[in-house]
């Protein structure tokens, strides 16, 4: 069904230009946004009417770098020995926890976590899952879960030798099933638990479905430090030797610990690194600094929550000892993930994915100071309505694909299941 947004103050994302309007969208992935549409037009199609008077109309947002896994952690107990650092939090936290994952709590997290990003105005996530004891079949499982929720995706499975050759090709095997049907990309964890063998098969794998790594590089120094002893070279020298950094549009998340000769073969390539702040703040294993590295820098969430306008805030403050970001520079890494999707040619990101912001400030806004209400002022409390590829699905800040108590419920229900799975790990 048709939609038409009534009485409409559209921004436009990229000239940021305001313009007052109708909007009729028509529903699909390939569907259109007409702007004042011929009434006689509206009168045939018989659209569904919203009216957004007061509201600021955009495009929806999108998450370079998510995890679904880990969505059933907010309160977990601590482990009952503090980690010493980046490696060994990966072994008492996430790899226990990612290892109690079943197909059912692997739904849990997935259906709570399309939730939050809808009602926090993303449309699209590229997602990044691990659940070494559930492998076959978790990503249709997540895929599944998305499409319920009317949201688009770009997933993989993080393909590691960290719990043997077995797994591994496990992974590699999900991995292809999935490609073979759905969109998605090739995961890997990251370069410390991926040996050569399976580095090379993964890269074969994305190039036999054209498709790009998704694999967290040099988030901490352990994993340069990890690649010189084993390897007798940097992250990003091992990865370009094995033909990563020109398959098709990969995603480097991270790219904290780079030197200058890395930094200019990201530079050089295609390859999209996304920054996740607040979970490197939270893991204190550094910030980024852009220097060098090229333009194509997205932002994500890794994990941490499903609000973009919090990663853009985070990226902004504290960013502000690391290369200065201004508030443009910002915008552009909280916007760069559409031109990566277009680029690329995945779907699911046209221009009817519309965000409608109850933002209402003190002061007049206009093109020339909307960056700076988009740092200073505006967030997710401010997303009223949200519509994906054409089709409503929160309005007056409510979710209509889902039933917010159930998935709530479940998600809860889960969590103690989970929880206590992870005590045999
Ligand atoms: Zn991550």
């Amino acid at each position: 069904m048709a939609l038409l947004l009534k009485n409409t103050t559209y921004v436009h994302w990229q000239s940021l230009e305001f313009k007052s309007c109708d909007i009729l969208l028509e529903e699909g992935v390939a569907g259109r946004m007409i702007f004042d549409p011929d009434e006689a037009a509206v009168a045939e199609i018989q659209p569904e009417i919203l009216d957004c008077k007061g509201s600021l109309v955009m495009k929806s947002f999108a998450i370079g770098h998510h995890h679904v896994y880990s969505a059933l952690s907010r309160g977990m107990p601590a482990p009952s020995v503090k980690p010493s650092g980046f490696a060994d939090m990966l072994k008492k936290v996430w790899w226990r926890l990612d290892k109690a994952l079943d197909q059912d709590t692997i739904r849990a997290s997935a259906l709570f976590t399309a939730m939050e990003c809808a009602l926090n105005g993303s449309t699209f996530v590229i997602d990044h899952h691990a659940s070494p004891n559930a492998v076959a079949g978790s990503l249709e499982t997540i895929a599944a879960a998305f499409d319920e929720a009317g949201l688009s995706h770009l997933l993989c499975y993080e393909i590691s030798d960290r719990d043997g050759k077995e797994t591994a090709q496990k992974g590699l095997a999900e991995t292809d099933d999935y490609l073979s049907h759905r969109q998605g990309l090739t995961g890997l964890h990251a370069s410390f638990t991926v040996g050569d063998e399976t580095l090379l098969n993964a890269v074969a794998l994305a190039k036999k479905h054209n498709t790009g790594l998704h694999v967290h590089i040099a988030e901490d120094r352990f994993d340069q430090q990890d690649s010189m002893e084993r390897y007798g070279m940097r992250v990003l020298h091992r990865f370009s030797a094995a033909g990563a950094l020109s398959l098709k549009g990969s995603i480097f998340a991270h790219g904290i610990h780079l030197d200058e000769s890395e930094r200019q073969m990201l530079a050089a390539s295609t390859v999209c690194v996304v920054q996740n702040p607040e979970s490197n703040l939270k893991n204190n294993v550094g910030f980024l600094n852009p220097e060098g590295m090229g333009t194509d820098i997205m932002l994500g969430t890794d994990g941490m929550h499903s609000d973009m306008l919090r990663s853009a805030k985070t990226a902004f403050f504290a960013g502000q000892g690391y290369g200065h970001p201004d508030a443009g520079t910002i915008y552009t890494r909280f916007r760069k993930v559409h031109h990566y999707l277009e680029t690329n040619g995945y779907k699911g990101d046209g221009e009817n994915n519309l965000v409608a912001m109850d933002y209402n400030p003190p002061t007049v806004i206009g093109p020339s100071n909307f960056l700076s209400h988009f740092i200073f002022g505006m967030g997710s409390k401010h997303v009223l309505h949200v519509i994906s590829n054409g089709k409503l699905i929160v309005r007056d800040r409510h979710i209509l694909t889902l039933d917010r108590h159930e998935v709530t419920a479940f998600a809860r229900e889960m969590a103690v299941r989970l929880w206590k799975n992870m005590e045999k790990f």
